[in-house]
Order: C-alpha cells, then sequence, then structure tokens
C-alpha cells in the first residue's frame, strides 16, 4: 500500500468522526428508530482460483481492471484489497439460485492457485497453510454475515461461460468437514446409482431441472447443449472431480438427483454432528421436469 493510500485512509477515519459529530456534509438524521427488518447486504461468498501466480495476482487485482475483496497467497498469507462494505469486481455476468449478478451481493476470495515462477493456468495443489487461511477466513465471513451454506460458491458455478475456477483441485470437502458447505448422504447417492444402473438414466429435461433446482443459470432445452455441458463440468469440478467432461454419466446425476432431493442436503455441525440442510424458502426449479 502506497503512503498516499495510507493517508487517504486517516484523512477518511478523520472525516467519518467529524460526520459522527453531526458538523458536516449532509443532513442531520435521527438513527434512534432501528428496523429490525434488515439483514447483510453480504448473501454469497464466491470462492476463485488466480491461474496466475502472486506477484501477478496482485497487480491485475489492484492495479488491472478486477478485484476481490481478499488475496490467499500459498503461504496463508491473506491480504485485504477492498473493505467488505464496498463492491469488488470479481464475478461478471453471475447467477446463482435466482440472483443476479452477484458482484453487490458478494465476497469474492482469490487464491493464488499458481507457484511463483511457474506458468499460468498451471494445474497445482493448494498447500495445506493456504487452505487452512481459506478455511478461517470463509468461516469469519460466513459467521459475520450469517451466509447460508448454499451460497459458498466457486466462481465456474456461478459463471459457468468462460469460468472453471477454483477448479477440480480445490478441496471443497475441507470446507465440508468445517460445516460450511452441505453436501449429501453417500447412502442416498449409492441409492440412486442403483437406480440409474438398474432403470436407465433420466433424460436431459430432468438434468436441466435438477441443475436449476442446485442453483445454476441452466437453458431449459432437454438437449446436451453445450452451455449444459459447461455447467455439469462446473458441477463435476465440486462435487465429482475425478471427470469433468460434462457428460451426464450415472455417478453424475446420482450426486445431482441426491442432492436435489427431499432431505438429500445436510451439514455437519461441530456439536449435533450431521444435520438436514434446507434453504429457506425452498428453492425452485425455472425447467420444468417432464
Ligand atoms: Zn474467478
Amino acid at each position: 500500500m502506497s503512503a498516499h493510500r495510507k493517508s487517504g485512509l486517516v484523512y477518511g477515519a478523520l472525516l467519518s468522526l467529524v460526520g459522527l459529530a453531526g458538523c458536516q456534509h449532509g443532513p442531520s438524521i435521527n438513527w434512534g428508530h432501528l428496523s429490525r427488518n434488515q439483514d447483510s447486504r453480504v448473501q454469497f461468498i464466491v470462492v476463485h482460483a488466480t491461474e496466475i501466480d502472486f506477484p501477478t495476482s496482485l497487480q491485475v487485482l489492484t492495479r488491472g481492471d478486477v478485484s476481490s475483496h481478499y488475496l490467499v497467497d500459498r503461504d496463508g498469507t491473506i491480504y485485504g484489497l477492498v473493505p467488505e462494505s464496498r463492491r469488488a469486481w470479481h464475478a461478471g455476468p453471475s447467477y446463482w439460485e435466482g440472483a443476479t449478478p452477484l458482484n453487490p451481493s458478494s465476497i469474492g476470495i482469490e487464491i493464488v492457485s499458481v507457484p511463483t515462477g511457474m506458468p499460468e493456468a498451471t494445474e497445482a495443489g493448494f498447500p495445506e497453510a493456504q487452505i487452512t487461511a481459506v478455511e478461517r477466513l470463509v468461516a469469519d465471513i460466513a459467521q459475520r454475515h450469517e451466509v447460508r451454506p448454499d451460497r459458498i460458491v466457486g466462481h465456474g458455478e456461478v459463471q459457468p461461460e468462460g469460468r472453471t475456477d477454483p477448479g477440480r483441485l480445490f478441496p471443497w470437502q475441507r470446507l465440508i468437514a468445517k460445516g460450511l458447505v452441505p453436501t449429501t448422504d453417500p447412502r442416498l447417492v449409492e441409492q440412486f446409482t442403483q437406480d440409474f444402473q438398474n432403470h436407465g438414466l433420466p433424460d436431459l429435461n430432468w438434468v436441466q431441472s435438477r441443475l436449476s433446482l442446485q442453483g445454476y443459470q441452466v437453458p431449459c432445452t432437454g438437449d446436451l447443449d453445450p452451455p449444459t455441458r459447461r455447467v455439469l463440468s462446473v458441477f463435476q469440478g465440486r462435487y465429482r472431480q475425478s471427470l469433468i467432461t460434462g457428460e451426464p454419466d450415472v455417478e453424475t446425476l446420482a450426486i445431482l438427483a441426491a442432492l436435489t432431493s427431499p432431505g438429500g442436503r445436510r451439514v455437519l455441525s461441530p456439536t449435533e454432528g450431521w444435520r438436514d440442510f434446507q434453504p429457506d424458502p425452498p428453492l425452485h426449479s425455472h425447467c420444468p421436469s417432464r
């Protein structure tokens, strides 16, 4: 941070104090009757991977034309780049559970995913120190803003047109283990697997309807068109990371069926163990399932 920026912040803080005293700038406001009907502007947390090394990530996110609230380096250092009260430019044309675009209502976390000196978009795992920092940061943001587990998502999930980060190497199971994001009961996945193997796979109308129910923006065409394949691929990148071709195979559809069936989503509570998690009000699909 430059000295100029620092002095700007100090100056801003002084102005705020003056404002609190009610001396300057703007009308006098009586704040004595706060409404109980309010919640945080922050409804979503979007997890990214930078696909470039740390020095380049910092340059792009502070001096380029995009930004994020936080940048987590590979050694676990967390950099705050944009205050949470302000909008960062991290998600572009994005959609989740009917909300669009997500920049005004989300916190963006960029995770450095390429070791310094390696080529751009190198596929490398995330070091332990970095993932521990991400866990703590997501937990803290989710707790302070009461962000629902189903609203902590990957960038590719909310912008499947051209984005896949944080990618198939991001360990979502670590966030599941901390009770931050939902997962499904493996026994339910097994039941659907048996069902699909015995009776055949559901059709593409069903697939699109269930992807929509899960929160994705997907066309309701009944075809495995390129946008649907991209959504399936980012779904696999999160829930079935071994194969991310976008092919609607038995395993992929069994996981999707389990997640979107009544009682199919669960979150780990540190005190109560697994508990059923259903968004309230319930989500609905934008695609009819015939
Ligand atoms: Zn991203």
